[in-house]
């Protein structure tokens, strides 16, 4: 067994961590407090080459490991959740299927765009009546010859109004339930393509989160990911890997939040002495403490897994849940470390508290993640 990162990983954490402490982590709570998109980060991310970390390099992609991807997103999500959020999206749930699926051709006129941070990407998958089970979706593309005709309406999509391009998962063939699913490329700019509703959220606020409504879009032939009908497929990829980038954001959080206590706690003086003294609190870093180390453990096991081209399904979903749930707990703890001040906006850890919720519910909810790992450990 080998628990050491490789030196080139170790080297981009600590560019990520660099960064996104000095250029992220001072704005952050305005851009939240604003529900600002981080326009200006996002360009000097692109300059570093975080908005194509997955791509290959012959399309101008840095093809990093997931093991990589999730030391930076852990980085960036611990000065900003709202940061990591689409910087996960744009390098996993948008853009999986095109890497993985897309022709030579639509990935030759897609991914330098995106790879380069010209443009961002979004992943289209949940509609109003079709959120955990997604197969309920009533999104259309009808084959029309030299066309796909897409009609339907996405929602909650994280990057809807600040995306160019699209990866739309559709129906095809509404008898066909899931099989019936396929994906799409889907640019911004096709007639009849257009953002309806801007979410007001509880957290990550400086991402956006909207409706996507396709209204007759043409959708050129070729535009097609990989094969017709394999769209749930794909989306289940995109998912897997997903989860473990939802990991990388638990943990970014939870690290901010136990850090920020841990320092209030060191200067807060309660009944003569600093509160680190009452072991009430000490307490409170030990579980906090334990429950951050084990969900490293899982998350970047999930991602080594990833590298190593071996199952890790399972291992993603138990990596999503359990990190989801230990950063609600440790932002909670993180708060009640801080008593009223942690309740004070003043204070970033209300920030983290609220960013926190989210893990628990996107990408599959902790029910769905239960369920994965039920049907893969009960045999
Ligand atoms: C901020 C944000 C960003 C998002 N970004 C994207 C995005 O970029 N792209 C995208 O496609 N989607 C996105 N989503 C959608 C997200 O993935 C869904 O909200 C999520 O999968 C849950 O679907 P739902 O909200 O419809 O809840 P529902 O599916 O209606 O679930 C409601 C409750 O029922 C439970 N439940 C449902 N089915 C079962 C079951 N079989 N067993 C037990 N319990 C069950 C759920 O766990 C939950 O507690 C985003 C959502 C949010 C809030």
């Amino acid at each position: 067994m080998n628990f050491e990162f490789t030196e080139d990983q170790i080297q981009i954490r600590d560019m990520a961590r660099e960064f996104a402490q000095n250029e992220i982590a001072p704005t952050a709570a305005q851009y939240d407090e604003k529900a600002e998109f981080p326009w200006p980060i996002i360009k000097k991310m692109a300059e570093l080459n975080f908005l194509g970390m997955m791509i290959p390099e012959q399309y101008g992609g840095m093809d990093f490991d997931a093991t990589t991807v999730t030391l930076v997103i852990e980085e960036i999500s611990k000065a900003d959740a709202a940061c990591g959020v689409i910087l996960a999206v744009q390098n996993s749930l948008g853009v999986s299927a095109l890497v993985k699926h897309g022709s030579e051709e639509l990935k030759k006129k897609y991914l330098p765009q995106l790879a380069s941070g010209e443009k961002l990407c979004a992943f289209g998958l949940t509609e109003a009546g079709a959120g955990s089970d997604f197969s309920a979706m009533t999104t259309t593309a009808e084959d029309k010859g030299d066309h796909w005709l897409l009609n339907g309406r996405k929602t909650f999509i994280t990057n809807g109004s600040t995306a160019e391009i699209f990866t739309i998962i559709a129906m095809t063939d509404k008898n066909k339930g899931a099989r019936g699913m396929s994906a799409f490329v889907v640019e911004k700019s096709y007639p009849g393509f257009s953002v309806g509703t801007i979410e007001k959220k509880l957290g990550i606020r400086a991402s956006d989160t909207t409706e996507l409504i396709l209204d007759n879009v043409k959708v050129p032939k070729e535009n097609l990911i990989g094969k017709k009908g394999h769209g749930f497929i794909y989306a289940m990829q995109s998912l897997d890997t997903g989860r473990i980038g939802v990991g990388a954001q638990s943990l970014g959080i939870a690290q901010a939040a136990y850090e920020k206590a841990l320092a209030y706690s060191k200067t807060r003086v309660q009944w003569g002495s600093p509160i680190t003294k009452l072991q009430a609190i000490q307490f409170k870093f030990a579980d906090m403490a334990t429950r951050i180390e084990a969900t490293k453990w899982l998350v970047y096991h999930a991602a080594y897994l990833r590298d190593n081209d071996k199952p890790f399904v399972k291992e993603a979903s138990m990596a999503k849940v359990f990190s989801s749930e230990m950063a609600t707990y440790v932002t909670h703890q993180a708060m009640q470390i801080m008593g009223g001040y942690g309740y004070m906006k003043e204070y970033d850890v209300e920030r983290y508290y609220r960013d926190a919720r989210i893990t628990e519910i996107y990408e599959g909810t902790s029910e769905i993640q239960r369920h994965v790992i039920a049907s893969l450990v009960i045999k």
